[in-house]
């Protein structure tokens, strides 16, 4: 990267829209904006290789523009197809992204901002809040760098990484628009999901303009008291207010919500937990994912063993919430968002 770049426009996270307009302040035909927004789309970010571009035009491009600034730091590999990658940004922050093999295809769990400023005990994300948001680009270059470093193509992406996407929605919502874009990689909504820790007025807003994207909400307790000391923000929008919200929300677009839950040992794993959660979610659309939480050194907390994540999920079932224990993916690679740039933080 280095100095070479400092002048230079990066072409990565524009709209057709906007590289038009780049095209037409360089003094090319506003045509060559969707033709590069065509080859930045497939993953190209070398200008010769775009082949319908005339050779003086790809040397005047390369003066003057650059494609994705990122890089990736790390790759931990775990056998069972999992990648998780440390990528590094322009401005030295680091982010993490996770690759992953599911019997329907490859899907990418990406970062949204660096650091979070939710504050949740049991998150490494958030131990040093917020540094700053992630750009739609930003967003973008971590499924094509992770696509280039397997050599797979990813079908289906989570924003479940770093950050809380609904904290960075004008990030998070051009970054939808131009992955779904038919122009370029056509990815369908409805294979894409977004997680949020339940910013209610952002609810309501994405139901309106993404209906067909998945929404996930982190749960993980249904009491007040018992939520807002794992998670601030409940404070500011507490649980009836949010299980209303997803009720509507769920109603309105006919997708099923997803609830996160990871299970603290003693925490929120007791039998009167679960008979609360089967309470209180009956009559919503939605599933439940149970995940065994990952300990975090930092917080001292314990996730609970995967035989009472097992047994609390029949339960769940036979009270007619439909629930899965998330599958443990890479467990030997260290699993939890922000653990890998925590350590690297801390080495
Ligand atoms: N900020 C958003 C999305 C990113 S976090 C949100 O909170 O939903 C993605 C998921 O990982 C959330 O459900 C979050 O609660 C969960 N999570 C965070 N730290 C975890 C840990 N140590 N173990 C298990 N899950 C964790
Ligand atoms: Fe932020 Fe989500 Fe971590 Fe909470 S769980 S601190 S909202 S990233």
């Amino acid at each position: 990267m280095g100095d070479g770049l400092m002048n230079k426009t990066d072409l990565l996270g524009m709209t057709i829209e906007e590289l038009k307009a780049f095209a037409a302040d360089i003094g090319e035909k506003p045509f060559r904006g969707k033709q590069l927004f065509g080859w930045i789309s497939k993953g190209v970010t070398d200008f010769d290789s775009m082949t319908d571009f005339s050779l003086p035009l790809r040397e005047k491009l390369k003066e003057c523009a650059y494609i994705g600034g990122m890089e990736v730091l790390e790759v931990q590999k775990a056998a069972d197809g999992t990648n998780k990658f440390l990528f590094g940004l322009e401005d030295g922050n680091a982010v993490e992204g996770v690759f992953m093999k599911y019997h329907y295809g490859n899907s990418m769990c990406i970062s949204s901002q660096v650091g979070c400023r939710m504050g949740c005990t049991f998150c490494a994300s958030g131990l040093d809040g917020l540094v700053r948001n992630l750009s739609a680009g930003e967003m973008l270059q971590q499924i094509m760098l992770a696509e280039k470093e397997t050599g797979q193509q990813i079908g289906h992406v989570v924003v479940m990484g770093t950050g809380e996407p609904f904290d960075n929605y004008h990030e998070l919502s051009k970054f939808l628009r131009l992955i779904h874009d038919p122009a370029g990689r056509n990815m369908s909504y409805r294979n894409i999901t977004v997680s949020t820790s339940g910013l209610i007025p952002v609810i309501k807003r994405f139901g309106e303009d993404f209906p067909q994207v998945n929404l996930a909400i982190s749960l993980h307790r249904l009491t007040d008291e018992g939520r807002s000391a794992l998670m601030p923000v409940n404070r500011a929008y507490p649980l009836d207010a949010l299980l209303d919200a997803a009720k509507e929300h769920a109603d309105k677009t006919g997708r099923r919500i997803t609830f996160e839950y990871a299970l603290i040992k003693g925490e929120n794993d007791r039998d009167e937990d679960v008979e609360l959660m089967i309470r209180r979610l009956s009559g919503i659309l939605c599933h439940v994912n149970l995940i065994p939480l990952n300990s975090v050194k930092e917080t001292g907390l314990q996730g609970s063993a995967r035989q009472r994540a097992e047994k609390i999920c029949s339960r769940l079932e036979a009270g007619g919430v439909p629930c899965t224990v998330r599958r443990e993916l890479g467990s030997e690679i260290d699993g939890a968002c922000g653990q890998l740039r925590l350590k690297r933080k801390l080495s």
